[in-house]
């Protein structure tokens, strides 16, 4: 494993010059020079009592769907001002490298595709979405049924609407899941990006690239417990990182 903070990227450009199947999976600290707080920095303000990964519940929000859907309307007023940063624009421009090149998500945002990533599997979901919680489809706002609070309610079945992201304990879009699996399985070089890797089954896709023959490539500002077993560590942002890798493998020689 290399970890050298001031990076030789020569052993990656190598790699990428003969790639042609490159996979990214990307967490929140992708969004983080967004603005967008990660999981351990959510805790802030008013939600600072209250913990993310009990918010993060079907047992919650049956609980209490009024603090649970307050704490993501906040979360998605935070997404209504943040644009891509340096690092979703370099990805997308990386794509344009290489005949396969799929980001794969853990965010919520949306932020990869509106940066021009063309391939992008979203594997929790989609914070600007809302969907029935009975019936599981999706609703536009606009088509929603008031309710006397803030919560919202379907118009065919009057439950009330949840984000449509994946809460810890349900089970991810298995279309996705099976499409981000495989192309794990048979990309040349994976990248792992400001994700802590404790998230299952996210959390297992750099290995399952790695023992299929990938050259594994962790970029975090912090150790993870994948950072042992990555063929190189890039300690940096990734909205820095990532446009200087574009700069390489686009320099000549
Ligand atoms: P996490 O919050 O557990 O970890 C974030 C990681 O990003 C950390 O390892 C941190 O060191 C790193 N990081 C921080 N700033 C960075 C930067 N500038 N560049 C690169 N890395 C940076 O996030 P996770 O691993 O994605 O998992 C938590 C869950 O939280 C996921 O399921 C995700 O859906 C959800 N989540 C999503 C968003 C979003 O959509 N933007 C935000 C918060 C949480």
């Amino acid at each position: 494993m290399q970890n050298d903070p001031m990076l030789d990227w020569q052993s990656l450009i190598a790699k990428l010059k003969t790639a042609t199947r490159i996979v990214a999976l990307t967490g929140a600290g992708v969004s983080a020079e967004s603005g967008i707080p990660t999981f351990r920095d959510a805790q802030t303000g008013l939600w600072a009592q209250y913990d993310p990964l009990e918010l993060a519940t079907p047992q919650a929000f049956a609980r209490q769907p009024q603090l649970v859907w307050d704490w993501y309307e906040w979360r998605r007023g935070l997404l209504a001002h943040a644009q891509p940063n340096a690092g979703h624009f370099a990805l997308a421009e990386l794509a344009k490298r290489f005949p396969h090149f799929v980001v794969v998500t853990q965010n919520i945002d949306g932020l990869h595709a509106q940066a021009g990533s063309a391939e992008v599997i979203e594997l929790h979901g989609n914070l600007r979405r809302a969907k029935c919680s009975r019936e599981e489809i999706i609703v536009a706002r606009e088509d929603a049924r008031a309710t006397p609070t803030s919560l919202l309610a379907c118009p065919h079945c009057g439950a009330y609407l949840r984000p449509d992201v994946v809460w810890f304990g349900e089970a991810l879009p298995r279309a996705a899941l099976e499409r981000a699996v495989r192309a794990a399985m048979q990309c040349h070089v994976f990248f792992s990006i400001g994700t802590s890797g404790l998230v299952e089954p996210a959390a297992s896709l750099p290995r399952f690239a790695r023992e299929a023959g990938a050259f594994l490539v962790e970029l975090n500002p912090e150790p993870t417990p994948l950072s042992a077993n990555a063929d190189l560590v890039v300690r940096a942002k990734s909205g820095e990182a990532l446009p200087r890798l574009l700069r390489q493998l686009d320099s000549p020689g």
